[in-house]
């Protein structure tokens, strides 16, 4: 059995510290359609119904080797902050999480119902 990626990754504080950095430093706006993502306590001024959920993609998908090397997993060179649309088109024909696992709209790892 190899192992995967589980949740713990994505709940740990240093991958919020990172993924909040990622933002900042994209003033909030999807890298691909360049629309304004909501990101919680950076863009708060966008008014709820318009709120398009961002989520920070690894351009080297993360799997069972590199997910607990910090060149991949925190490295801003490998992250991207996209909306949800364009991360949705991006994993559509691949699966970065283990079978029965996937992305909820908020971008949180769930169980496939
Ligand atoms: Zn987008
Ligand atoms: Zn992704």
């Amino acid at each position: 059995m190899s192992r995967s990626i589980d949740s713990s990754f994505y709940n740990s504080k240093v991958w919020k510290q990172v993924r909040l950095n990622v933002w900042r430093k994209q003033a909030c706006i999807c890298n691909r359609c360049h629309r304004p993502v909501y990101v919680a306590g950076l863009s708060d001024y966008i008014s709820k119904e318009k709120r398009l959920k961002g989520i920070v993609h690894h351009k080297v998908y993360l799997n069972a080797n590199n997910v607990n090397d910090s060149n991949y997993t925190l490295n801003e060179d490998n992250l991207e902050g996209i909306c949800i649309d364009c991360h949705n088109e991006e994993h559509n024909s691949t699966s970065v999480t283990k079978p029965g696992l996937a992305f909820d709209k908020d971008g949180n790892l769930i169980k496939r119902c």
